[in-house]
């Protein structure tokens, strides 16, 4: 097995060689920022089944409880949330010209926050409510949760402008996405566990147009040694920090 410096170099000259380079991230790039994953150790999944509760159908039944679980928690870690050395490093990985687009699944905006100019939030968005009935956007800084589920002055009931298991990716997220992908020449696989669809088969896009794909994770995924040519194991901030000083080292 390679170790984790031969790792490092080897994603460091796929990256130096290119001008066209695609990030896909997932939840595991904001824990570092204090915002849980599903899966894994202090995922959600240990508390309830995201499945259910962050349905479309759990929340059309009964969007206090939703609200309650879920989105209350989520809103309070998510106003206080600032990006990480995982999201930095791909802020700088643009500034350098070697990043093109980030492809996000998640909610935070951590991204945008960071630096990155061409984010496509694949999940929507967890900055926005939306009222479920007269489609009137608000944002979730300015809710107030005090009482559940909040309220549109239309007396609709507000949800997140992200997307629940259920319902469709927006059109325009999936379609660029797909054509971003397609073009690249690197993938970067920044903390996703790589099983929720279609997200999950960007990095096969990405290698069936040539690209190389590089996964950093501290464990593998269903795509590890399949799909991607390179894991980095470990935690995002750690390694993009890693990459970066090596990076500018050789400039
Ligand atoms: P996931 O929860 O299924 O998997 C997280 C992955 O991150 C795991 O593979 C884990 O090994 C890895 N990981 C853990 N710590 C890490 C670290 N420090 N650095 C890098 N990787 C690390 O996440 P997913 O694949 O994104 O799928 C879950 C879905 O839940 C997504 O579709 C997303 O929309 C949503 N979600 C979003 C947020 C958010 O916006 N921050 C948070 C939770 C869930
Ligand atoms: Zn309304």
């Amino acid at each position: 097995m390679k170790s984790l410096d031969a790792l490092i170099s080897a994603a460091v000259d796929h990256l130096a060689a290119t001008r066209n380079a695609v990030a896909l991230t997932g939840a595991g790039i904001s824990i570092e920022s204090g915002i849980p994953a599903f899966r894994g150790k202090g995922g959600l999944w240990e508390r309830f089944d995201p499945m259910e509760i962050a349905h479309i159908d759990a929340l059309v039944r009964d969007p206090a409880r939703v609200w309650k679980l879920l989105v209350k928690d989520l809103k309070e870690i998510m106003d206080r949330a600032a990006p990480n050395d995982g999201h930095k490093g791909l802020a700088r990985l643009e500034q350098l010209g070697i990043l093109q687009t980030v492809i996000t699944q998640n909610v935070d905006g951590l991204h945008q926050m960071a630096g990155n100019t061409d984010v496509i939030e694949f999940h929507g968005s967890f900055a926005w409510q939306r009222c479920m009935q007269c489609g009137r956007r608000v944002e979730t800084r300015a809710v107030d949760a005090s009482v559940l589920p909040p309220r549109c002055a239309c007396g609709g009931v507000l949800r997140p402008d992200a997307v629940f298991f259920g319902e469709m990716i927006p059109p325009m997220a999936l379609w660029r996405s797909q054509e971003t992908t397609a073009a690249c020449e690197v993938m970067l696989v920044v903390g996703t566990s790589a099983i929720v669809q279609p997200a999950a088969s960007m990095p096969l896009i990405a290698k069936e147009n040539g690209a190389v794909v590089i996964e950093i994770n501290p464990e593998a995924t269903p795509l590890t040694g399949v799909v991607s040519d390179i894991l980095i194991p470990g935690k995002a901030g750690d390694i993009m920090n890693r990459i970066l000083a090596q990076l500018e080292n050789a400039r």
